[in-house]
């Protein structure tokens, strides 16, 4: 599929010397894995070209995946090639310096709610931009050189975003990508206790919000993470909003999200919605964000839009109870 971009993509790697390679704020296992898989690829393939990833440092339960690169100077950038994975929007590029590549290609798996880029290869089906990154690797594994440290970082992005391959984007085709991975070598055990293991004290507070959560009348369940909690649990605004997977098994749920106080003047609170069955992403687009069908993120500013955004939900989950059959 998509052959004739995936070439022209190639072709572009192959005539620039010097690639910057570019992911979204907030970074995820996605992201990373894909810039840094990437890198890895085009490293290994051509050893006498620069490649940089230039960011701000990693979330906290990724910074096993390594360092980045140091800043260069700015000039540098302006003969190279820009290469933004995993970024639906220029807005949530995170180096902004992207602007100063000579030519920049997107590659992205997320509802393209508007465009960017020289070159543009979106496929929303798929269920993480690593399976992307493996499956350019594939399309061109005569010519393409991927070690164990490149397929390791792209097997975390597609188990990240992929929920351990659960999740409704994933196919037969991922699993073919997955396989490519797993036969150049990725330790899958140590893999899965760098990203799973929790805290102890992290397991009380996920007790704590099995106490609090609470559900709308049609089934959206939520749980705010306000300050006070943030506070009594002695956790970062990242670790905060890495809870909203425990709201994701409760029968009747077909909606589930959260809402962090980040504590800021404006009130504001980062939304993480997640849905099964029915798609949420027109909810995360009307208060300013986006993502995927079943998991995207939106801001919110004070409680009355809070209570707007669950009403919101609790009416398409209505709407969707009412008409469809089989959800659960
Ligand atoms: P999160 O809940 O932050 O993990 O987001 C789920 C998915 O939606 C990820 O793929 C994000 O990149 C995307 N996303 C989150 N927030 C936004 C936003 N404000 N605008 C566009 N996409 C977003």
């Amino acid at each position: 599929m998509n052959f004739e971009v995936k070439k022209q993509i190639l072709d572009k790697i192959e005539q620039y010397d010097r690639i910057f390679l570019f992911r979204h704020v907030r970074n995820d296992g996605d992201c990373v894995g894909a810039t840094k898989g990437m890198k890895s690829i085009i490293t290994a393939t051509w050893p006498q070209k620069e490649v940089y990833i230039i960011d701000t440092s990693l979330a906290a339960y990724l910074e096993f995946m390594g360092p980045e690169d140091e800043e260069v100077a700015d000039e540098l950038y302006a003969d190279a090639l820009g290469i933004v994975l995993d970024t639906a929007s220029e807005a949530r590029i995170s180096n902004k310096k992207y602007t100063l590549c000579k030519e920049l290609i997107k590659i992205d798996h997320h509802i393209p709610l508007e465009t960017y880029g020289d070159i543009v290869w979106v496929e929303e089906e798929r269920s993480s931009c690593c399976e992307m990154v493996v499956d350019f690797y594939r399309t061109f594994a005569d010519k393409l050189v991927l070690n164990q440290e490149g397929a390791t970082h792209l097997y975390t992005g597609m188990v990240t975003d992929s929920g351990r391959f659960k999740y409704e984007g994933v196919t037969g085709e991922t699993m073919r990508c997955a396989g490519t991975l797993l036969d150049v070598g990725v330790d899958t055990d140590l893999l899965f206790a760098r990203l799973y293991l929790e805290a102890f004290e992290y397991l009380k507070f996920k007790a704590h919000l099995y106490q609090k959560m609470q559900i709308t009348e049609n089934g959206v369940a939520y749980i705010i993470v306000d300050k006070e909690m943030q506070e009594q649990f002695n956790l970062t605004l990242e670790q905060a909003s890495a809870c909203v997977g425990t709201l994701d098994s409760i029968r009747g749920c077909i909606a589930w999200m959260i809402f962090v106080e980040n504590g800021d003047e404006q009130d504001s609170f980062r939304v993480r919605l997640r849905s099964r069955f029915m798609h949420v992403n027109p909810i995360a687009e009307k208060y300013r964000g986006g993502g995927h069908a079943c998991a995207c993120g939106a801001t919110v500013y004070g409680r009355a839009e809070i209570a707007a955004l669950l009403a919101d939900t609790d009416a398409l989950v209505k709407e969707y109870k009412e008409t469809n059959e089989g959800w659960l």
